[in-house]
């Protein structure tokens, strides 16, 4: 079985999604990893640590920036000289994008946000949550090559060899530009919960301290929210001691304690942490659809009978005020931090 897998990087830094769906290539049997753009010989080096057979390489200025016409051209151009009985790809906006591309060019299906993926006979047969992580959907397709986007996190990242060598090939880019990148600008708050390993998330528990005293010239809403931060800078301190990202409940967000950019759940983001650590947070059926694939759920609530509690692998009934300091320390301790 040949297997190709687009390696989604931006100016060499790669989606680490990529790296997974190496793994699961090579649990299928040969991998092609496809790296595409000017200058990225560092990400076809990475390519081959992380499991590769071999690499193609469009190492070519046209390829400079990612331009769907040109990269779904020379994607297709390499599947049909190439004969992959599979493609695969990270799922991100950009690959998704190439993915269908590519299935209308190659006359196959495209099957995106898998978080299975086996092959039986001939077919593939994939699996994704739909409506909200409510229903799983099982999808085949018989077509050759099939072609997949995988979830994030959804599949184990093989272990890189640092040095491994191997062949790395040339191949050409294909395609007729058809628009142009003007340029980038930096995005500012940008929080990466896709991609993090550990969650730690506040809701509107985290303003809910009588103890605290806000400043005198603070009304009842700016005192709220003062209070919120007090809440959030220990949730900030052990998500940064354990090298994780901060999430939101969307009353912590509607409350205007933190920016929507944290918000997980049904309008916010779905995400699938090994650790997900929720403070003061209910869980509200629509939170719960935003988190409930993480590896291990631990709660922290005041109240014994909030539903979180029957979400999580491991719960304190307490007041996070009290719990949250002693346990940052204690992960500090132990972590050498
Ligand atoms: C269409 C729609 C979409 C929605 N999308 C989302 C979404 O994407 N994400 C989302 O989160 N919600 C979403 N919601 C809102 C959701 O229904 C809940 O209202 C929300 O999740 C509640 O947030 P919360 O748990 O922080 O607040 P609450 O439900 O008010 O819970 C606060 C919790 O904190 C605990 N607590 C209080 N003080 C402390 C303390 N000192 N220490 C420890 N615990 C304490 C309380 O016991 C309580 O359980 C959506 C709702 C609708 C209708």
């Amino acid at each position: 079985m040949k297997t190709f897998v687009y390696i989604d990087h931006f100016k060499g830094e790669v989606q680490p999604a990529s790296w997974e769906a190496l793994g699961l290539a090579k649990t299928f049997g040969e991998a092609f990893a496809l790296v595409f753009g000017a200058g990225a010989e560092g990400v076809a080096q990475s390519a081959l640590e992380y499991g590769a057979d071999e690499v193609l390489f469009a190492d070519d200025a046209s390829l400079s920036d990612y331009r769907a016409e040109l990269y779904a051209a020379t994607l297709s151009a390499l599947a049909a000289s190439h004969n992959p009985n599979l493609i695969l790809f990270p799922t991100t906006s950009r690959a998704k994008e190439l993915a269908a591309m590519a299935a209308v060019d190659l006359n196959s299906g495209a099957m995106t946000d898998l978080i299975s993926l086996e092959a039986d006979g001939a077919s593939f047969v994939g699996a994704r949550p739909i409506y909200e992580g409510k229903l799983i959907e099982k999808i085949t397709c018989a077509a050759s090559p099939a072609i997949a986007t995988l979830r994030g996190r959804a599949f184990p990242k093989p272990d890189r060899q640092e040095g491994k060598s191997g062949a790395i090939t040339k191949v050409a880019a294909a395609g007729e530009a058809k628009s142009n990148v003007e340029g980038y600008a930096t995005a500012e708050n940008v929080v990466n919960l896709g991609d993090a390993g550990v969650i730690v998330s506040g809701g509107r528990g985290v303003s809910n301290n009588p103890a605290l005293t806000p400043p005198a010239d603070l009304d009842e809403k700016q005192a709220e929210i003062w209070r919120a931060q007090q809440g959030f800078a220990l949730v900030t301190e052990l998500a940064q001691t354990l090298d994780g990202a901060v999430g939101a409940s969307r009353a912590a967000v509607d409350g205007g304690y933190i920016s929507y950019a944290h918000q997980v759940g049904q309008t916010g983001k779905v995400v699938t942490p090994d650790l997900y650590i929720a403070c003061g947070i209910s869980g509200a059926i629509q939170h719960l659809v935003g988190m409930r694939n993480a590896k291990v759920i631990v709660a922290i609530n005041k109240d014994a009978d909030a539903p979180i509690f029957k979400a999580a692998k491991y719960g304190v009934v307490g007041d996070l005020f009290q719990i949250l300091p002693p346990l940052t320390a204690a992960f500090k301790k132990k972590l050498g931090k």
